[in-house]
């Protein structure tokens, strides 16, 4: 039965907060706890039609806009979700899950997404070359596309739509956003943030919902563009509907990240390292790392104290310092991963750290959806564990004969999204570098996601388009070029 006092999310559409039409309803579970802190609606296709109608109807003026007016209230609204940071934060943690301090990351990188359109001006210049002939110039125009279409997923619901619509609407167009109905609070803040700010209503719009909502996105006539980021059956679906009906789509997608650990390494931050990235955000991102492989004769040294590190880290609420694995999203998510666990048994796998029954008594005091951190060890590429992403706080150790077994392993991956090596040896991190299949490389470096002036993508089954977000690919995917050759009499 739907609780009457817990509170109904809202799509923004043209100048206001609206109810959907949808009569469909999910309710939203504190992670943590299991707790109904919202009702989300599944928002209809006629939602998706005024939300699309409310941006078409912006987008003349706007796109008219001097850019250096398209930009000024990217200021004010950066001075907002400074001053609100903690705020934000604490949104994320109830609705996500992962540990104020994960969260509070997060809110960071959002904001340096925010800071990047701020740059448009100058990233969104053409070129221009004079005299390419007799009394001829040639130059390129960038101009904006018209309205693009956001789809994010749950595990950054602040810095993923903030690779999205601040850039894309920098670039001149406007904008219809559809987050995750599984974290559709924080979507509000920065929506209303941004109005707050001063930009001109209808520009961006919010709406509320699961795939009824994507499904008519990817078809609506008057939608130009569609950046998704999500789990890999949907980004094909997503890209194949989208550029089928005539759009230009990127879709980021799932990941099973990489990384080898080379005799050489820094034990002690290479080990600290590897912790952070494959349990921070209770392994819930798509950079986290998911395999390592270590040469033989260095794998029980690095094991030792991998393993004694693991077993210290505490399982529990995100909002409490202590806890360093918070909660996955969903109970039915919690279930999947620990049939995987129980998959690696199975398939030979040898459990090092078992993070289920750590779970499962947190689970049981709390009320929320916990498995703590896990290692498998003497993993193969022919098992499901080392194949598929598990989006857990799940890691497989792969021993290998040498680096160079652990390149060609890695590359045998049907996913390319990060890979990261651990070495001080020059030449390992140069052939690394020039050897591996990843769209993103870490050397040294945890999680390597690039900051928002780079662009972010990954390879092979990680990514679907040409153009990744962020940086020149982000100014690039959203706005289409003109090349003006000129002669004057
Ligand atoms: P998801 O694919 O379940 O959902 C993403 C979005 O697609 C949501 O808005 C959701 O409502 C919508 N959606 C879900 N099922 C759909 C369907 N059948 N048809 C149409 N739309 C649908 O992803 P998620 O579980 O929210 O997010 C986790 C996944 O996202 C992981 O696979 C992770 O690796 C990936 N991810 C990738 C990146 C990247 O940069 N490559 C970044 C973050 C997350």
């Amino acid at each position: 039965m739907m609780k009457t006092d817990i509170k109904m999310v809202k799509n923004f559409i043209g100048d206001a907060w609206v109810d959907s039409r949808g009569t469909e309803v999910e309710v939203v579970p504190n992670p943590a706890t299991g707790e109904a802190i919202a009702h989300v609606p599944l928002s209809t296709v006629e939602d998706v039609n005024d939300a699309v109608k409310a941006a078409a109807e912006a987008y003349p003026e706007w796109s008219a806009t001097p850019v250096p007016a398209r930009t000024k209230p990217l200021f004010k609204y950066l001075e907002l979700l400074e001053e609100n940071k903690e705020e934000l934060a604490k949104i994320i943690t109830l609705e996500n899950g992962k540990t104020l301090t994960d969260a509070r990351g997060e809110v960071r990188r959002g904001i340096e997404a925010v800071e990047l359109a701020t740059s448009t001006p100058s990233m969104m210049m053409g070129d221009a070359l004079p005299n390419i002939a007799t009394g001829i110039d040639g130059s390129i125009w960038r101009y904006s596309l018209g309205v693009v279409g956001g789809i994010t997923p749950f595990n950054f619901p602040m810095m993923i739509p903030a690779w999205m619509f601040p850039l894309a609407i920098a670039c001149g167009n406007t904008f219809v956003l559809k987050t995750s109905e599984r974290t559709p609070l924080l979507a509000e803040k920065l929506v209303d943030y941004f109005y707050q700010a001063g930009f001109p209503k209808g520009i961006l719009n919010l709406v509320q919902g699961g795939k009824d909502v994507v499904n008519r996105m990817l078809e609506h006539p008057d939608i130009e563009a569609i950046s998704f980021v999500g789990s890999e059956p949907v980004a094909r679906h997503v890209y194949k509907t989208g550029t089928a009906n005539g759009k230009r789509v990127q879709a980021l997608a799932g990941a099973k990240n990489h990384s080898v650990v080379m005799p050489d390494c820094n034990l002690e931050k290479t080990v600290q390292g590897i912790i952070g990235s494959a349990f921070g955000s209770s392994g819930e991102r798509c950079m986290a790392t998911s395999v390592v492989a270590v040469p033989d004769e260095y794998a029980d040294t690095f094991l030792e104290k991998f393993v004694e590190e693991t077993k210290k880290l505490d399982v529990g609420d995100g909002r409490f310092e202590a806890n360093f694995v918070g909660p996955l999203i969903r109970d039915s998510h919690k279930e999947r991963v620990l049939g995987y666990v129980d998959k690696g048994v199975e398939e030979g796998a040898e459990l090092l750290v078992d993070g289920r029954e750590k779970g499962e008594k947190v689970s049981k005091e709390d009320g929320g959806y916990y498995v703590g951190a896990t290692i498998f060890d003497k993993v193969n590429p022919d098992m499901k564990i080392w194949q598929d992403e598990i989006f857990a706080p799940v890691l497989s150790v792969v021993r290998v004969k040498d680096l160079q077994e652990a390149i060609d392993l890695t590359n045998k991956s049907k996913f390319a999204n990060g890979a990261v090596i651990y070495t001080t040896n020059g030449k390992h991190a140069q052939t690394f570098r020039n050897q591996i299949d990843a769209g993103m490389v870490g050397i040294n470096v945890n999680v390597p996601a690039p900051m928002a002036f780079f662009a972010f993508a990954g390879n092979k089954a990680s990514f679907f388009g040409d153009l990744g977000t962020n940086g020149k690919d982000g100014v690039q995917f959203y706005t289409r070029k003109k090349v003006v050759t000129e002669r004057w009499f």
